[in-house]
C-alpha cells in the first residue's frame, strides 16, 4: 500500500491523516460525513464528501456499519439486513505441536518455510498448510525456554470453508461472532499432526504402523471450536441485491449511492489462500470504476 498507492496519492495532493480514528458515519447534505478523533490530541473533527469509501478492514468496517444502521436520524438505517453475514475465518487454524526433532532452528530463514498444498482429488479437501518459524514470535537466540522452543513447531493452515459465520452487535454494542465449527478445522488439525509427525520422523524415524494408528486415532477427535484467524473476510458481502448482501459489484452500498466499501469485508466467499492480493485487486477495480464513471 505504502509504496504502490499512498506515495502516488501523496504526489497528487491527497491529505493523509494518520492516527485518526473514524467513530461515526452519517448522511449529510453534501453526501456522507465521517466523524473522527485525532488520537494524539483527542480532538474531534469531521470530513464530508459526495463520495466516500470505507476501508477500515474486516472487523472495523462492520462496527461502523452496525453503528450507522442504528442511527435512524442521519445515519444509514437503510443498510442491508445482511450486515455481518457471510463472515468467514478463511478456515484458518493455528496450532503448536511438540516434536522430538532436536534441532528446530527458528532463527534463520523465511518465517513460513514449509507449505503443503493438498488437492481435493487426493484427500477430498483442499487446504494450504504452513509450518512457521518461532523467529516471527521474537524468540531470542538463547533463553531458559530454548529447550521448549526447540521442540515446538507452529503451524498455520488455511482451509476451504463455507462463509456461514456471522458478526453481530450485543446489547452493549460490542462486536460478537457466531462461527459454527466446521469440518475444515478437524481436517487441518489432523494434517498439522501429520506434518509434525513427519518432522519427528526426520529425527528418530517412525514405524509406518505407528503412523497409521495415530492417524486413525486423530480422525476420531472432535473439531476444536476456538477461532484463530489472520484472514477475517465477509460481513458486508458483494451481492446481486440487498436481500443477499451489502454492496453491489462496484463496491457501492445498496440504498446509498456514492458510498463504497473496499476491504476484506466485501468478499462474499473466503479466498482460501492469503486474501491480500485479492483485496488489493478488488480495491483497484473499485477505484478505477469510480474514476471511469466520474469522467463519464
Ligand atoms: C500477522 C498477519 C499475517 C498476515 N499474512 C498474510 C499473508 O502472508 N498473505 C496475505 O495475503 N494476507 C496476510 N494477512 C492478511 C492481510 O493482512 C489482510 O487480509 C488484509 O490486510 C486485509 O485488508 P483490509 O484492507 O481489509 O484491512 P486492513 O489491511 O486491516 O486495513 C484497514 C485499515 O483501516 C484502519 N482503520 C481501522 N479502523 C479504522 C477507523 N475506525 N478509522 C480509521 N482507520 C481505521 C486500520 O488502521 C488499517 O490501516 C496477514 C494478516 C496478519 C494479521
Amino acid at each position: 500500500m505504502d509504496t504502490n498507492y499512498l506515495q502516488v496519492a501523496l504526489k497528487n495532493d491527497t491529505v493523509i491523516k494518520d492516527l485518526c480514528e473514524v467513530f461515526n458515519i452519517r448522511k449529510d447534505k453534501n453526501g456522507y460525513k465521517a466523524e473522527f478523533i485525532d488520537l494524539r490530541t483527542g480532538q474531534k473533527s469531521t470530513v464530508s464528501a459526495p463520495k466516500m469509501i470505507i476501508a477500515a478492514g474486516g472487523l472495523n468496517t462492520l462496527k461502523l456499519l452496525f453503528k450507522a444502521r442504528k442511527n435512524k436520524v442521519d445515519g444509514l438505517p437503510l443498510l442491508s439486513e445482511r450486515v455481518g453475514y457471510k463472515w468467514s475465518t478463511n478456515g484458518d487454524r493455528a496450532g503448536f505441536y511438540w516434536t522430538w526433532h532436536k534441532n528446530l532452528d527458528h532463527n534463520y530463514g523465511t518465517c513460513l518455510f514449509k507449505m503443503q498444498e493438498i488437492a481435493s482429488e487426493k484427500y477430498e479437501w483442499d487446504y494450504h498448510m504452513f509450518a512457521c518459524r518461532m523467529g516471527i514470535l521474537g524468540k531470542p537466540e538463547w533463553s531458559p525456554l530454548s529447550m521448549v522452543f526447540n521442540h515446538l513447531m507452529p503451524f498455520l493452515a488455511l482451509t476451504r470453508e463455507e462463509p456461514i459465520g456471522r458478526l453481530y452487535e450485543d446489547s452493549k454494542a460490542r462486536l460478537k461472532m457466531y462461527y459454527p465449527a466446521q469440518q475444515g478445522h478437524l481436517k487441518a488439525m489432523i494434517m498439522e499432526r501429520r506434518i509434525a509427525m513427519e518432522v519427528d520422523a526426520l529425527g528418530r524415524g517412525i514405524d509406518p504402523k505407528e503412523k497409521e494408528r495415530k492417524m486413525a486415532r486423530w480422525s476420531k477427535f472432535r473439531p476444536f471450536i476456538g477461532i484463530t484467524t489472520v484472514h477475517p473476510s465477509g460481513g458486508a458481502a458483494i451481492a446481486e441485491d440487498i436481500k443477499d448482501g451489502v454492496v453491489d459489484y462496484k463496491g457501492e452500498v445498496f440504498n446509498y449511492p456514492g458510498l463504497f466499501i473496499s476491504d476484506s469485508s466485501i468478499l462474499p466467499v473466503a479466498t482460501f489462500c492469503g486474501p491480500h492480493f485479492t483485496i488489493a485487486a478488488l480495491s483497484d477495480y473499485i477505484s478505477r470504476g469510480i474514476i471511469a464513471r466520474e469522467k463519464g
